[in-house]
């Protein structure tokens, strides 16, 4: 059978890519092949980027104004095509519908930030700050960006970036994950229709090869990237390396905090949302459960409980479970073997997602529930992006401060709690980004900027809110003195003023 082969998206239209290298998605919930994707080489990028070079003069000058219009139209043809872009992510993702029509409205409401960009762009002036000097900021384009992005939010993560980038003025290549290719590409034909000019958005398949012509390209100014933490790094570092600004969002093992005095139910339904949603596979996913004192015991009894009362199945074709599969066959099997080195360290299966009845060739695997994981274990050192909770058993707030210290990550954390007092204490000394009170999955909405911290994030503006306006645009300061003229063709008293001069 022979597959589709996905398009690029250049110069406003769809481009079949001659790429040799090519590679297969698939979709999770059946385990069948679904498509092929063209692994573009050099030259295929530099189309692209050209394309982007091409259009950038003119959209730069395009009035703030009418670039939010784009926006706006934009906007609206997603939330018409809402229930279709969900089952597109639904069928390459393996996400449940419900999680993907969210991931649709966490992107869509980049879109509504994006719309606002006259006020966002607005620069600041004082007068006077010599006698008859004035001085001004003023936002401007930084020119061609580029988007590198993960396999686990089809759609959300390149929309982090893209309606941004672009209403600040840039034109923006987009290189989505070979994994799920398929989201990006209607992404930006929507966009098309929303009246963008061609070569402002371009979309490009590939993998390292696309990625590092992308990121050496000389007509490339800003590079934002989303994945794993190696790959996070060398991107910085490279990307850097070429005089590029670059924001790099990696990995995470993001802790939950469950003090003693904490409502139970509340707490173990919270966590079993964001340890196994998305089966496990956000960078917000609460992937270590640390109880203090006495609640150890209850926690584990009821995390296992509700893990094996879930639905675990396909997704696709508008089946109600509640937790998907994982997206290749290989990952599932990688996230699987950590129940094996759980067992070699020491730790306890508490629930093994092995042992789940999961009928059919889906990529599927249970929840899992690891408890007595120490901090020197692989457990709790790596990310595993699959859903397997660890729970690290504590003695006291401190040692449970100390956890976020030990850990290279720095994405999330939360506690639940009742106490003020360690809601603050947690709050200012944790050492991670983004913190959530009573709240399982602290990720922010668009107006606020995604926080991690240490190899989390390399870089210095994260994405979103005004931080991403920020990455986006170069700031101009100017200041300007007028003075009173003597010339001739000014000698008339029309121009004269008391003022002047003083
Ligand atoms: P990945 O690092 O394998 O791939 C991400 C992108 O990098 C893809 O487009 C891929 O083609 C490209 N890539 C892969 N290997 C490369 C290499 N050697 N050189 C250059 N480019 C390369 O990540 P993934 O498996 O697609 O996504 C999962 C990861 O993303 C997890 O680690 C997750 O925590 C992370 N993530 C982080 C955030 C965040 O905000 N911090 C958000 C979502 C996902």
């Amino acid at each position: 059978m022979s597959l589709e082969r996905v398009a690029l998206w250049i110069d406003g239209a769809q481009y079949v890519s001659e790429a040799e290298r090519t590679s297969t998605t698939f979709n999770p919930s059946t385990g069948r092949p679904l498509a092929e994707v063209p692994l573009c080489a050099s030259h295929e990028i530099e189309r692209a980027v050209e394309s982007s070079a091409r259009a950038l003069p003119a959209w730069r000058e395009t009035p703030p104004v009418e670039r939010a219009r784009v926006m706006f139209r934009y906007r609206e043809m997603l939330a018409t095509q809402f229930e279709e872009l969900a089952a597109l992510v639904t069928r390459e993702h393996g996400k449940t519908f419900a999680e993907a029509r969210a991931e649709m409205q966490r992107g869509l409401e980049m879109v509504e930030f994006a719309c606002g960009i006259p006020s966002l762009l607005m620069g600041q002036s004082l007068e006077n700050i010599a006698t008859n000097v004035d001085c001004e900021t003023s936002r401007h384009a930084v020119g061609v960006c580029v988007g590198i992005t993960p396999f686990n939010f089809p759609a959300m993560v390149p929309m982090w970036m893209f309606p941004v980038a672009i209403a600040c003025g840039n034109t923006f290549v987009l290189k989505p994950s070979e994994k799920v290719p398929q989201s990006a590409l209607r992404l930006a034909e929507l966009l098309s229709e929303a009246g963008l000019p061609p070569g402002v958005f371009n979309v490009v398949h590939g993998d390292k090869v696309a990625v590092d012509a992308l990121l050496t390209h000389p007509q490339v100014r800003a590079v934002s990237f989303v994945g794993s933490t190696g790959v996070a790094k060398y991107i910085y570092e490279v990307g850097t390396a070429y005089g590029k600004r670059v924001q790099s969002a990696g990995g995470a093992k993001n802790h939950i905090l469950i003090m003693p005095d904490a409502d139970l139910d509340q707490a173990v339904r919270a966590l079993q949302a964001s340890a196994f949603g998305c089966a496990g596979e956000r960078c917000m996913a609460g992937s270590v459960a640390v109880p203090v004192g006495r609640i150890a015991d209850d926690l584990v009894d009821g995390l296992c409980k509700v893990g094996k009362a879930m639905r675990v199945g396909a997704t696709d074709g508008g089946a109600t479970v509640d937790m998907g599969p994982l997206i290749t066959r290989e990952h599932r099997d990688r996230v699987a073997t950590y129940l094996d080195t759980a067992k070699n360290e020491g730790a306890e299966v508490a629930l093994d997602g092995r042992a789940f009845d999961l009928p059919g060739d889906g990529f599927l695997l249970g929840p899992s529930v690891v408890d007595r994981v120490v901090p020197t274990m692989r457990l709790a050192r790596e990310e595993i992006f699959g859903p397997v909770l660890s729970v690290i058993r504590t003695g006291d707030l401190d040692e449970a401060l100390a956890l976020g210290k030990q850990c290279d990550y720095g994405n999330g954390a939360v506690i639940f709690t009742r106490s003020g007092f360690a809601a603050r204490q947690f709050k200012r000394h944790f050492n991670a980004g983004m913190i959530g009170v009573n709240v399982g999955v602290p990720a922010p909405m668009a107006w606020f900027p995604f926080t991690g911290w240490n190899k989390s994030f390399f870089g210095d503006l994260h994405m979103q809110g005004m931080e991403g306006v920020q990455f986006y645009t170069q700031q101009k300061m100017t200041m300007t003195r007028w003075f009173a003229s003597a010339d001739e063709s000014h000698a008339d008293p029309i121009w004269k003023s008391k003022a002047a001069g003083k």
